[in-house]
């Protein structure tokens, strides 16, 4: 579970995040909605430590993390636009990736599978579509079989059936019983993936409801 408590955040005489109170239950696919420039980023890094509340504080699964450099298998993470260059083959990334954080190799064949990158795990990561990146993405992030999935924007620029495929997995990870916190600024995309919505305009807690209920309301 991810907990904001009077989460705010500012730089300089400019507010980024505003007073943000909410939860993310576990079981379900939680969107976090909002137009660019809103807050997300910042409150998703926030709540894996790598930016400092200015006031209130976000937790995950009761903790508010300081130092995002130790190995933090509870939680996984996909920050936005990170893509990975590199000359590697994506099973020599994952393996690396998983030995800095203690985790056997064997993980790195499941993680491949869990994102369907198995057939093309021998393949240079450089020559990855935007698609099998952000899965890739997913992947390193699953590693650590964590409770926990943050997500900034993976399904930005991706075609629909790269979307569709992110969005079906997103689903069934939720459906282990993980808390999955998903970013986007496409309502239309919200829709199809999430069930429950934390919508933010301007740092500002605009909805929190069921897709369901947003949208009868809209
Ligand atoms: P979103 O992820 O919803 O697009 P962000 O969290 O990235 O929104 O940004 C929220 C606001 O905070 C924006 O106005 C952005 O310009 C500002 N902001 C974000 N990070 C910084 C920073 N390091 N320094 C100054 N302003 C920032
Ligand atoms: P190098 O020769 O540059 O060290 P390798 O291809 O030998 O790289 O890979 C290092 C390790 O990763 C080896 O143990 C190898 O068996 C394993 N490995 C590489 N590609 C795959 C793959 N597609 N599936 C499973 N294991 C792999």
């Amino acid at each position: 579970m991810i907990e904001a408590r009077s989460l705010t955040k500012r730089y300089g005489s400019k507010t980024a995040v505003d007073d943000l109170t909410f939860s993310v239950q576990p079981g379900v696919v939680t969107g976090f909605l909002g137009p660019n420039g809103a807050g997300k980023s910042t409150t998703m890094r926030m709540a894996i430590g790598l930016d400092r509340p200015t006031k209130g504080k976000i937790t995950v699964n009761g903790r508010a993390y300081r130092d995002f450099s130790a190995p933090l298998c509870e939680v996984g993470v996909l920050l936005e636009a990170k893509a990975v260059h590199t000359g590697r083959s994506a099973y020599k990334h994952l393996l690396a990736v998983a030995q800095t954080q203690g985790i056997p190799r064997r993980r790195v064949d499941e993680v491949l599978g869990l994102v369907g990158l198995s057939d093309v795990a021998g393949k240079r990561v450089g020559g990855f579509s935007l698609g099998m990146g952000q899965r890739l993405g997913i992947a390193s992030a699953m590693l650590g079989d964590p409770g926990v999935l943050i997500l900034d924007e993976p399904v930005n620029g991706l075609d629909p059936e790269g979307i569709r495929w992110i969005r079906t997995l997103l689903q069934t990870l939720a459906a282990e019983g993980r808390t999955i916190f998903v970013s986007s600024h496409l309502m239309s995309e919200m829709a199809l993936t999430a069930t429950h919505l934390i919508v933010v305009g301007r740092g500002r807690l605009i909805a929190n409801t069921s897709v369901e209920d947003f949208i009868r309301s809209a």
